[in-house]
Formats: C-alpha cells, sequence, structure tokens
C-alpha cells in the first residue's frame, strides 16, 4: 500500500492524497517522504499533468516529521565522526528540500487542499504549494512547533515563512512554535483561502485551473531559452525583483528587528535554549542571499540542532517519554479499563478540592462535591463557573458546554450521596485525624469497587490506609496548584495498594488530561522533595550574604521558570515553617537546624510576611485595584538587607548556577536510588512538569548523563566539602560514575522492558 496516491482528472490536474495506511495521522517518515517524491517526479516529467492539487485523505493533513524518523537518523550516524555525521544528515536533510523545490519550480501550478491540522514538516510541504486553501475546522492547527523540543523547520520553514510575511510576522511562529487557527493564518498571509471542509479541493482545482494556460506559457518559453521568463503564481522569491516584507537586516526597518530578535532570545532565555539562536541566524543568514543558497543555510542549522544532545534529551522527555507515561507504561496491563464515570471531592471546598473538581467536570466527569457545609461545598461550583465563564468571555468555550460542565458539578455535606463513586479524592485539612475522620465517613457509603485517593502532600500514603477497610483500593493522587494548569500528578503507592488501584488513577489522570509519574510512598514524595531542595539552597544563599537579586537571577540563569524566593512566595512561607516544625518533630535529634530557619520564621511571625497571600514575603506586592488586578510588579523587599546582610565580596555567578543545578539533580539521584522513583524516566518528566526543573536539560538525570556522570559527581563532592552533605553523592552515583556508565544506560532498558 502506498502512503501517497496520484490521480489524474479530465483537466489534467493531478490530485495527490496523502493517506499512511494504518496510521490516524500523516507523518513525514522514510517512507512517505519517498513516496511524495515519487509524485513529484511523475509531475514533473509527465506532460499530461497541467496542475497539481496535494491533498489528504485524513481528518487532518500531515502532523510533522516522525521523531522516530529523526532519532534513526541519530543512530545510524552515532558511530561516525562529527563531520561525517553532519554530512549524512546534512544530505537526507538536503533530498526533502530538493525535493519539495523541485515542486515549486517545475512550473506547473501546485495548491494545497488542508482539511485539519498541519504542523511542523507537514506544514512546511503546505508552504511549499503555490497556493493554500484551508478548511475551515476550529480544530486544525497550522504551524512550525520544532522548536518546543530543542529543534527548527528543515524543510524550507524558516525561509518560507519569512519571505512571505515577513521577519516580525513570522517570529511567534518561529521561535516560540506558536500555531494558528485557519483565519489567523489566512490574516497573516501564510494561506490564502479558507473554506467550508467538503470545499477544499474544488477550490484549489478552480485556482489550479485558472493558472494552467499561465504555466503552459512559461513552460513554453522557458523551453524556448528564455531565462528570464516567470509566471505569476510562482512564489514571490522566484519573481524579479522581490523585496523581503518589512526588510531585510541590512535596511534601516530590518536592522533594529534583528538587534531585537537577538537580545529577546536573551531576555526569555538567558541563551539556554539553543533552537531560537539557530533559527535566528538561519533567518537572518538566509534572507541574504539567493533562494536555494538559503534553504542549504537552514539545513545547515537543522543538521547542527538534530547532533545536539540539547534536542535530544528535550525530544527525549518532552515528547516520547511523556507521551509513553501517559499512555500508560506503568499501568498493570491486566486490568480493564478503570475510567471513572462519578467522582467524590472530599473538601472539594477548598483551594485543590475545587480545581480537582472543575478539571474532572471538564473531562466529562460527574463529580459530588463534599465538604463540611453545604454553602462550603457550594465554593467548588462558584469556583469552576468563574473560571468556564472566563473561558467563554475569551472564545475559548461556548456557552452551551460551560452550562454542561457546571451541571455536572452537585454539591453537598450528606455522605451519602456519594453512593455510586468510582473513586473518591480527598483534599480536606493537612492533618491526619481529619483524614481519618472523612475516609472513614466516605466508606460507608462507597461501593466494594471504588477506590479511595488522597491528596495529601506530607502524609505518608500508607499511614492514611491504615484508617482505610480495603487499604489495597487506597492510593495518593498528588495534584499540583493550581490544578488547572500544572500538569503533573503524582500517583503515590501505598505498602498495600494493588493493581485495581493504580488502574483507577491512571485512568482518572488521562481522563484529567494530565501527565502521570507513579512513585512509592516516601517523605515528600518526589517532586516536593527535590523543590523544597531547590528553596532551601535560597535560603543558605540569603543566609551566605549573597545579593537577594543574585540569589533569584542566577535560577532564572539556568532555566528555572520562577525564582525560589518568588516560588517561596507563592506556595507560602508559613507553610514552609510548618513543613520545619513537622520535620523537626518526625526527625528528632537527627533534624539539623537551617542557618536562615529562624529568620524566616521571624518574618512569618513577627512581620506577617506569608508570602503572595498576604502581599508580603521576600518580595513586597503592589496593591490590587478594585478589579482585584494588581497593577505594576512585585519587588524585592528592600527589609531583606536587614535580616540577612548581604555580604562585601559576593560570589560568582557560575558558581550559584552549578549550586542549584547540583542540588536538585542530586537530590532527584537519591528518589531513584531510595526507590521513590523506579524510571528514569519519571524522574526526567517529573522534573520538568512537576516543579518546572530547567526544561533545556531534559530533566535532571539527562543533565547528569550530558555533562557525564563523572563530573556531575566532581561537582557533588567539590560542593558538598565547601557546603555541607545536601550534596553527598549517593552511591548510585559513584558506582555510575566508576564504571563509566551513563544512567540511561543503565536503567533505560530496564524501565521500558518492565513496560513492555
Ligand atoms: P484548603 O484549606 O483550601 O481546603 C480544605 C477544604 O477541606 C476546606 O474547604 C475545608 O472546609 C474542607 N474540610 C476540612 N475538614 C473537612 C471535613 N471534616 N469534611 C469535609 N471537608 C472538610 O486546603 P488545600 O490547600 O486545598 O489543601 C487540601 C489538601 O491538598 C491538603 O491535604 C494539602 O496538603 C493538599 N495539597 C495542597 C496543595 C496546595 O498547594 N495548596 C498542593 C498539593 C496538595
Amino acid at each position: 500500500m502506498k502512503n501517497v496516491t496520484l490521480a489524474i482528472d479530465a483537466d489534467g490536474i493531478a490530485l495527490v492524497t496523502w493517506d499512511m495506511p494504518g496510521r490516524s495521522m500523516n507523518v513525514l517518515d522514510e517512507a512517505s517522504i519517498r513516496d511524495y517524491g515519487g509524485a513529484i517526479d511523475e509531475i514533473c516529467s509527465n506532460d499530461a499533468i497541467k496542475g497539481v492539487v496535494v491533498t489528504s485523505a485524513k481528518k487532518d493533513f500531515i502532523a510533522g516529521a516522525d521523531l522516530a524518523m529523526l532519532g534513526g537518523w541519530s543512530a545510524k550516524v552515532a558511530g561516525l565522526a562529527p563531520v561525517a555525521a553532519a554530512q549524512q544528515i546534512f544530505g537526507w536533510t538536503m533530498s526533502l528540500q530538493t525535493m519539495l523545490r523541485k515542486l515549486e519550480t517545475c512550473g506547473k501550478p501546485v495548491a494545497s487542499a488542508v482539511p485539519g491540522t498541519a504542523l511542523g514538516g507537514g506544514f512546511e510541504v503546505v508552504l511549499a504549494t503555490h497556493h493554500r486553501v484551508i478548511a475551515a475546522n476550529d480544530k486544525a492547527q497550522l504551524g512550525l512547533p520544532e522548536v518546543k523540543l530543542g529543534l527548527m523547520p528543515g524543510a524550507g520553514g524558516t525561509q518560507r515563512s519569512v519571505r512571505m510575511v515577513g521577519v516580525m510576522t513570522a517570529a511567534p511562529l518561529l521561535m516560540e512554535g506558536k500555531s494558528l487557527a485557519p483565519a489567523e493564518a489566512l490574516k497573516m498571509g501564510l494561506v490564502q483561502q479558507v473554506v467550508p471542509a467538503g470545499e477544499i479541493v474544488e477550490a484549489a482545482k478552480t485556482w489550479v485551473k485558472a493558472n494552467i494556460a499561465e504555466g503552459e506559457r512559461y513552460r513554453a518559453a522557458r523551453a524556448a531559452g528564455d531565462k528570464k521568463a516567470t509566471a505569476s503564481f510562482l512564489p514571490a522569491w522566484d519573481q524579479p525583483k522581490y523585496k523581503l516584507p518589512g526588510g531585510g537586516p541590512q535596511t534601516p526597518t530590518g536592522f533594529p528587528v534583528f538587534m531585537g530578535g537577538g537580545a529577546m532570545i536573551r531576555k526569555n532565555s538567558y541563551g539556554l535554549y539553543e533552537a531560537p539562536k539557530a533559527i535566528l541566524s538561519a533567518v537572518y543568514e538566509g534572507v541574504q542571499v539567493p533562494f536555494d543558497a538559503a534553504l542549504k543555510i537552514e539545513t545547515g542549522y537543522f543538521t547542527k540542532l538534530v547532533l545536539s544532545p540539547q534536542s535530544k534529551n528535550m525530544i527525549r522527555s518532552l515528547f516520547v517519554s511523556k507521551q509513553a507515561l501517559e499512555k500508560g507504561a506503568h499501568r498493570p496491563h491486566d486490568v480493564p479499563d478503570m475510567s471513572v464515570k462519578k467522582l467524590g471531592v472530599l473538601g472539594g471546598g477548598g483551594f485543590m478540592g475545587a480545581g480537582i473538581a472543575n478539571v474532572a467536570a471538564g473531562a466529562g466527569i460527574e463529580v459530588v462535591v463534599l465538604d463540611q457545609t453545604e454553602e462550603g461545598a457550594a465554593k467548588a461550583k462558584a469556583h469552576a463557573e468563574k473560571e468556564a465563564m472566563g473561558r467563554v468571555a475569551k472564545g475559548r468555550m461556548t456557552e452551551t458546554r460551560a452550562r454542561e460542565l457546571l451541571a455536572r458539578i452537585t454539591t453537598t455535606a450528606d455522605y451519602s450521596k456519594l453512593a455510586g463513586c468510582d473513586l473518591v479524592v480527598e483534599a480536606v485539612f493537612e492533618h491526619p485525624d481529619v483524614k481519618r475522620q472523612v475516609i472513614e465517613a466516605a466508606e460507608q457509603h462507597l461501593p466494594e469497587t471504588a477506590v479511595f485517593a488522597s491528596n495529601t502532600s506530607t502524609i505518608p500514603i500508607s499511614d492514611l490506609a491504615e484508617r482505610s477497610k480495603r487499604p489495597e483500593r487506597f492510593i495518593g493522587i498528588h495534584f499540583f496548584s493550581p490544578v488547572e494548569k500544572m500538569p503533573l500528578v503524582e500517583i503515590i503507592k501505598g505498602k498495600k495498594t494493588g493493581d485495581a488501584a493504580l488502574a483507577r488513577a491512571l485512568d482518572f489522570v488521562r481522563q484529567m488530561k494530565k501527565t502521570p509519574i507513579v512513585v512509592n510512598d516516601a517523605r515528600f514524595f518526589y517532586a516536593n522533595r527535590c523543590v523544597l531542595r531547590y528553596i532551601e539552597e535560597a535560603h543558605y544563599m540569603l543566609a551566605e550574604g549573597v545579593k537577594p537579586a543574585l540569589i533569584e537571577n542566577a535560577a532564572r540563569m539556568i532555566g528555572m521558570p520562577v525564582g525560589p524566593l518568588a516560588l517561596n512566595d507563592e506556595t507560602a512561607l508559613d507553610l514552609g515553617v510548618k513543613i520545619a516544625k513537622t520535620t523537626k518533630a518526625a526527625l528528632g535529634a537527627a533534624y539539623r537546624e537551617h542557618p536562615a530557619e529562624a529568620r524566616i520564621e521571624d518574618m512569618v511571625v513577627r512581620l506577617g510576611r506569608l508570602g503572595r497571600k498576604a502581599s508580603k514575603g521576600f518580595y513586597e506586592y503592589p496593591e490590587r485595584g478594585a478589579d482585584g488586578k494588581s497593577n505594576g510588579k512585585k519587588r524585592l523587599w528592600p527589609g531583606l538587607a536587614e535580616l540577612f546582610p548581604v555580604a562585601a565580596v559576593q560570589p560568582d555567578v557560575e558558581e550559584l548556577k552549578t549550586r542549584y543545578l547540583t542540588v536538585q539533580a542530586v537530590e532527584a539521584v537519591r528518589a531513584l536510588a531510595d526507590g521513590v522513583v523506579e524510571d528514569v524516566r519519571e524522574v526526567d518528566v517529573g522534573a520538568i512538569f512537576g516543579w518546572g526543573f530547567a526544561p533545556w536539560t531534559g530533566g535532571p538525570i539527562s543533565y547528569i548523563d550530558t555533562i557525564g556522570p563523572a563530573r556531575f559527581l566532581a561537582d557533588c563532592d567539590r560542593l558538598a566539602a565547601k557546603f555541607g552533605d545536601r550534596y553527598a553523592a549517593p552511591a548510585l552515583l559513584r558506582d555510575i560514575a566508576a564504571k563509566g556508565e551513563t544512567f540511561y544506560g543503565r536503567f533505560a532498558g530496564e524501565a521500558e522492558g518492565k513496560a513492555a
């Protein structure tokens, strides 16, 4: 079976249809590229073909390049010297570029008829046609998202988009990977027509037909030796006197755009990400040379990115591993579908409960919200209503859908209403006695098969399970705040948690469209234990006299989305003090006081600086206006200097950056060594999506493997000697470093084997 077919109609128009057998989506892989190349050869050599329409028989056009193909390329060149490896990748990429260019310049009018989504390489195939007709399909996304995985367009995308609409307009598409709805792409000028879904091929054919004569005239002139001949349907850059919209880098209008572009990359990401820099360079250089040379420039930068460890790490964690976990890599195989139809949320009127209820109702689940009082429970509905109406106002949800969502939420203080729930999640106060009370009350009304889950952040799941009549159906489902935004969910197995409970929790997380990691029961589970290290490191720095602004900026400079002091303000300083107190009680004599602890407690108790919620913490927050929104920016509280006097000599920022990366990564290794997390993919995915650990690294384990376990160990040893045993390397790290192995080398096969 062919991936791409070609049929010629009575007008001499070839209809080229993408329809990869056995797949729900078309992708660019070796076979489909070869088939499309075959169609292009036929189009260019067959005189009976006067014009072309390229379309797809599936609901979407082409989802993008097959990332497995890129992985395969890297594997094939792994043994080669760097230059030879680059030459191979360059050659493979250029062959697709040449194919698309051949179609674009063969002198026959080519239109695309796009029924739905066309992303990445798929959108580049569209851009390499002369006339682009898109279906008015509100699910369709058009764009070049490569940058999000550390890559860039490698089939002419950077050069064609910029030449069509100018650098400024194309920038969000290329540099941020923003995708467009058909109407937006039309407005921008990247596509020419948006028509009802059933009419795309007809509309495309109409355009081709109108240009057949022009094509014939042009081809005849060229055959007769007229080198200056041109056709009106050829791309602007193949027309004489073409000028880049907005001007090139050497023009008064274009120069500031490029200047600003470079500055913007540094401002947004401190230059940590290679892809946006490569894209900007490819555009800067490409627009100054003829189009065919520009494609080679693009291919050069693309090759560099494909071979870079950064893109490999980002693709692995942000795409391959994430998807594998979402598809149930750790779901017990022999348990049938356990999707949740009716959910109970205890403490559902609270901050976390209301978020969980809202997302679940949005996923089509019936939700019973229970709280201490009817009024308390009703807060969940008010929250969901506010959220839904906000989305309606922004045009992101229809009013009907919003009403349906709200109708799925019922609120109560009566436990008997939990009858028939498949799953109950409790998010009541963080106190064992309160938890015990609600577990016992709820279980009286739940069916035997129901699973009980706790959203606790600090209480061991096995301890809570002791309060349950059926500990094998007791589990932790730990959401992060705010529930609507945070993509990760930790599923915590207690000592007695059974397969059915695990399957139920995983199926529920999938319904909620979140990414799960499955962890074993231990203090703070996985993500919080590492993020606490991050915040605590900033407290150490304060105590050492490091300037607060340097503390925050050094963290941003390694790619943390939020500085540790700002993050601490968000999670609340009093919570930190409370956690320190309970940890002290739990550890007894083994507890070691932090040098900043007393002063932070002073901030909370004496000064009422509780963090964001009190509008004062490490930062000062501007007053909120009558609309509830604050205007102006927060700024670091000047009074910090009195509590934490600034040292005369400030440390090198590089040292601070290494400290942040090392202290978080070594804690992640400890979690792996202790068996809290068993799969290196979960260590990486959990870090990026749970607490925003420097996404450019691909996660802590990818970071360690990339710099080399031996070098990481040396960092740990050096920092431990200087700053203390929070940097101490676990035996697992020493062993891997001593044997010259990598973490993925040792663990990945094992993890995937388990999942298979
Ligand atoms: P919250 O105080 O906002 O909400 C708790 C809710 O539980 C309140 O509505 C309260 O009325 C209700 N409640 C208390 N006792 C009850 C009872 N006996 N019966 C029924 N309802 C009762 O607290 P929160 O911040 O939403 O935290 C809830 C849970 O989620 C805690 O276990 C917490 O550790 C965990 N958690 C919180 C966060 C966070 O960032 N806030 C993140 C992850 C997990």
